[in-house]
């Protein structure tokens, strides 16, 4: 086996060649393209400047810094009302990545940064894991937790 480091930027599948960037071309008899999978929005591409993906370690320190920053501006917030919002953190989808990532979120609140700050208290943070269908982890258990639904004035 061979193994190459380059960027692939298309196929010509009549002459059975990979046109790598750069211009060069490596000919093949059988082509399997597993290329990995990118996060989806199922149509809603508008949220992604609010809720980055977490599929490589890019984004993971992306998500890292954000959650930081937020804390970091909770400190010098003044007014309770936005400052728990800053507390308050999302995380979309509870299969395995949403809840491991709640759990990380949590456990940094809580222990990580716990008296790292003067104003706030990390562990008021709340993290709110939020699924479409009746479980967490739906494609894991048929035990795992099932979701509560929302009222307009709290939870069900
Ligand atoms: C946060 C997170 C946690 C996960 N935890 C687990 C777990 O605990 N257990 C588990 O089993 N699975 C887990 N997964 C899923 C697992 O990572 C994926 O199922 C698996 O990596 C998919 O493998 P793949 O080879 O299809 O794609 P990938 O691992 O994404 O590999 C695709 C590769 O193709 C390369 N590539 C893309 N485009 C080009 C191009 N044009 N030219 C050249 N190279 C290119 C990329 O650089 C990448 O290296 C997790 C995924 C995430 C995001």
């Amino acid at each position: 086996m061979t193994t190459l480091l380059g960027t692939v930027v298309g196929v010509d599948a009549a002459a059975k060649r990979v046109l790598l960037e750069g211009g060069d071309a490596i000919s093949y008899d059988t082509l399997v393209l597993a290329t990995g999978a990118r996060h989806a929005y199922f149509g809603h591409d508008e949220w992604e400047p609010f809720a980055p993906g977490l599929k490589t370690l890019e984004d993971a320190t992306t998500i890292r810094r954000r959650i930081l920053l937020g804390f970091e501006q909770a400190e010098r917030e003044t007014d309770p009302e936005k400052r728990r919002a800053l507390m308050t953190l999302v995380i979309i989808g509870g299969g395995p990545t949403g809840v491991e990532l709640a759990g990380t979120i949590a456990e940094l609140a809580h222990d990580t940064l716990k008296g790292e700050f003067r104003n706030i208290d990390t562990r008021d943070a709340r993290v709110v894991l939020v699924e479409a269908g009746e479980r967490l982890l739906p494609v894991s258990s048929r035990n795992s937790p099932p979701t509560r639904r929302m009222r307009c004035n709290g939870w069900a």
